[in-house]
């Protein structure tokens, strides 16, 4: 029903599924979904800044209307089992055959519920170029022959998946960018990714479940947050969820403005993975031993979110590059690095309608 209105990516124009709306619309919308804490809430897909970017008209209409319309569900397949923080030494391959590829290889961790229509990543294309110049970034349709998903479990218990490949038959036309331009195109999902669009709000059900906690529960004859110790922790949590919110807020005024953007998102992007680390220790310092207690134990607070909080936020340290890679980004970025890099191109700065 939201797609429907278009409402999943509101900025987006209507001719590609999205809302035609403006900022304004968006940031009242994700404060409306908020307030009825809804599940989701606006957003764009994750293939959406590659095919703003880099996708010909046709694949646009292709691929972008129908996964914005919630018709088809799309999954990114970049990590492989020897690649992960270091993206670019992936070996998956892509062979030319006809006007076809024969993709084989294996991805590991490919994040999604349910049964995709499309896989999108990068391939290695020319083995004999030079790094970040021997990619080609593909759309994989699902099922094909030859290519098998199986669940790969995490501690959080939410579904990744192991891909499998061999020899899958790909049309000419699903390659988005040139068949050596797939570290490009990656680096423009990458940007996204790594919190560069941004968020006009900062939704943290932890923090406000441990302040519920900390108002209502007693220790003795005083509530918890009448501890002067549970109190000071407490705050912390609070505090960090607010400087994380405003970090978001920034880049996404940033970006929605259409300003030039370097650390800024993998700034944001490491300070929310350590805060939640840090968050689900102070939280389990509050709550104490019954922090520990699942969903399905009647004497877990919360129906056992704190318990889930401390799993997820182990987890949530990884997808995307973990710590020490946005760490190594932002060093880059801000000049105290062997290496100096500029952030690729995003639908913001291309100078795309609606992004
Ligand atoms: C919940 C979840 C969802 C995910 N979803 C997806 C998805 O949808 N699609 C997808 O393609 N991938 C996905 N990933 C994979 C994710 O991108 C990788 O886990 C991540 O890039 C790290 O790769 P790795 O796990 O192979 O760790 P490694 O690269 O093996 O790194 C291990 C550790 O080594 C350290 N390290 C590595 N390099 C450096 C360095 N240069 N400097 C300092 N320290 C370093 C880091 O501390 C890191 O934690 C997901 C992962 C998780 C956990």
């Amino acid at each position: 029903m939201l797609a429907e209105k278009g409402w999943r990516s509101p900025t987006l124009s209507k001719e590609y599924g999205g809302g035609g709306l403006s900022q304004e619309h968006e940031v009242i919308l994700a404060e409306e979904f908020d307030r009825a804490r809804a599940v989701g809430g606006v957003g764009f897909p994750p293939l959406f800044p590659a095919l703003l970017v880099w996708g010909t008209e046709e694949q646009k209409r292709k691929f972008l209307v129908p996964v914005v319309r919630a018709e088809k569900v799309i999954f990114q397949a970049f990590t492989e089992p020897q690649s992960g923080s270091d993206l670019a030494g992936i070996v998956s391959r892509a062979e030319r055959d006809g006007d076809d590829w024969l993709i084989t290889g294996q991805k590991i961790f490919v994040s999604g519920q349910g049964i995709p229509n499309y896989l999108y990543g990068p391939f290695v294309t020319d083995p004999q170029a030079p790094r970040h110049r021997n990619l080609g970034y593909f759309i994989i349709p699902y099922p094909s022959k030859g290519l098998e998903l199986r669940r790969q479990n995490l501690l959080n218990g939410h579904g990744q998946n192991f891909v499998f490949l061999d020899s899958v038959r790909i049309p000419g036309d699903y390659l988005i960018g040139g068949d050596h331009q797939g570290w490009q195109v990656a680096g423009t999902s990458l940007e996204l990714e790594h919190g560069g669009r941004g968020s006009p709000i900062q939704r943290d059900e932890y923090v406000n479940h441990l302040l519920e906690y900390a108002r209502q529960s007693k220790l003795g004859e005083k509530t918890i947050g009448g501890d002067e110790v549970l109190q000071q922790l407490t705050m912390e949590n609070y505090i960090d969820s607010h400087i994380n919110g405003l970090f978001k807020l920034r880049n996404y005024w940033m970006y929605t403005t259409r300003q030039e953007m370097s650390y800024q998102g993998s700034l944001s992007y490491l300070f929310s993975k350590e805060y939640l680390m840090k968050n689900a220790n102070r939280a389990r310092d509050v709550v104490g031993m019954y922090s520990l207690l699942g969903e399905k134990d009647p004497r877990a607070p919360h129906e056992g979110i704190q318990e889930a909080f401390q799993r997820g936020s182990l987890v949530w340290a990884h997808p995307g590059g973990p710590i020490e890679v946005q760490k190594v980004i932002v060093a880059r970025r801000i000049g105290i690095s062997q290496t100096r890099e500029r952030a690729a191109t995003t639908p913001s700065t291309a100078g795309a309608s609606g992004v």
